[in-house]
């Protein structure tokens, strides 16, 4: 095979393990950090208490306000308690809302990130940042958003919710397939695509079997660090530039939205990227990794309907429209009767054809 390739290691330590937790104030104080301020949901704000309370006085303030795709005025009103209070470093403890928070901070302050990830949506493992001003959201890479430390604990996850830990999971399942075909892959991404495939694929249905099955969160939560790092490393195409104007246009769910519009992203796409095929093919031990992908996310109770998560009816020319007009990498051209076939069946909730 002729390989052609660029790689880039990112920087960042990864501690992983059942309990991992624990060792947070070790990880805070390997950085030196003195003056946190500790960023999550408000609903997440008594475990982000919890598991920083063994820092003591290191807490320079909770910052519980966290919310879904980081509005500008929210990330304004964090920078700026941050500097107020003097912090040397943020430690993010919750999904892709809290760390996204963070992520704001840091793109301003240059703080260093200690993130405790309790999803499976991989932002710790990327330098991109997201604001949502209006109806837009703006996407950027900046190399100081890049979490210093992430400490992944299983533990973590059993409390997220069935329905939520399957889309989420599909959600990193969509940064593993789109890898596979991205431009700027190289030998170690795909390896690390194709294994997070394999591990989220077989341990879903385990953790929706019995979701405090320790074992099967911890396949999975690896599985999604090896699909965050993926993301972190390549170019996403069709797939996540759709959900990406899904969720910045219309306010759809950010996971759900993923897991509606994968199979149907990766029928279109897997003709014209072989390769990517055949090491799904391989992950999923299934012949059509489109086909598989939607019963099995259906079978595992995800919503695979646009329209029953919020997409209105007329929606469908504002979407086509917004993801022709801009550029980006894709394995097979797309056209306007393209985008309508397969976000028509999307809306519908229909088996992608
Ligand atoms: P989220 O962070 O919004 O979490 C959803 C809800 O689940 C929240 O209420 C949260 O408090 C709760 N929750 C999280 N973990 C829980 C747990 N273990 N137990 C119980 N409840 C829990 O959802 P998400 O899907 O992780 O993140 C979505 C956001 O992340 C979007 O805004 C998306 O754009 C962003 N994102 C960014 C990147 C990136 O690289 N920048 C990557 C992926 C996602």
């Amino acid at each position: 095979m002729n390989h052609d390739f660029v790689h880039e290691g990112r920087p960042g330590r990864v501690v992983f393990a059942a309990g991992a937790s624990t060792r947070l104030p070790g990880e805070v104080e390997r950085l030196g950090l003195r003056r946190l301020i500790v960023v999550s949901t408000p609903e997440q704000a008594g475990l982000a208490a919890e598991l920083t309370s063994p820092l003591g006085d290191r807490i320079a303030a909770p910052h519980p306000h966290a919310t879904m795709h980081v509005p500008v005025a929210v990330a304004a009103e964090a920078v700026a308690r941050a500097r107020e209070t003097g912090a040397d470093g943020c430690v993010a403890v919750g999904g892709g809302s809290a760390i996204g928070l963070a992520k704001a901070i840091a793109k301003e302050t240059g703080l260093p990130i200690v993130a405790v990830p309790t999803t499976y949506a991989g932002s710790e493992m990327t330098p991109v940042w997201g604001l949502t001003d209006a109806d837009r959201k703006t996407t950027g890479r900046d190399p100081r958003v890049l979490p210093a430390t992430v400490v992944y604990d299983p533990e973590l996850t059993l409390t997220l919710p069935i329905g939520l830990s399957v889309t989420s999971g599909m959600n990193a399942l969509a940064h593993a397939a789109e890898g596979l075909y991205a431009p700027d892959g190289s030998p170690i991404s795909t390896l690390m695509a194709a294994e997070s495939a394999r591990a989220l694929t077989g341990a879903l249905p385990r953790v929706v079997a019995d979701p405090r099955d320790v074992d099967a969160r911890s396949d999975t939560l690896y599985g999604a660090w090896l699909a965050g790092s993926v993301l972190g490393a390549t170019t996403m195409s069709l797939h996540h530039k759709l959900c990406h104007i899904l969720g910045g246009t219309f306010g759809l769910p950010h996971s759900e939205t993923h897991t509606a519009i994968l199979p149907h992203v990766l029928a279109f796409n897997l003709p014209a990227a072989s390769r990517a095929r055949t090491a799904l093919q391989a992950a999923f031990g299934a012949a059509d990794p489109a086909e598989h992908l939607f019963h099995l996310a259906k079978d595992l109770g995800a919503e695979m309907s646009l329209r029953a998560l919020g997409m209105p009816e007329n929606g469908l020319e504002t979407v086509a429209g917004q993801a022709l007009a801009a550029p980006y990498a894709n394995p097979r051209p797309v056209t306007g009767a393209d985008l309508e076939h397969l976000l028509g069946n999307a809306l519908a909730g229909a088996a992608p054809a």
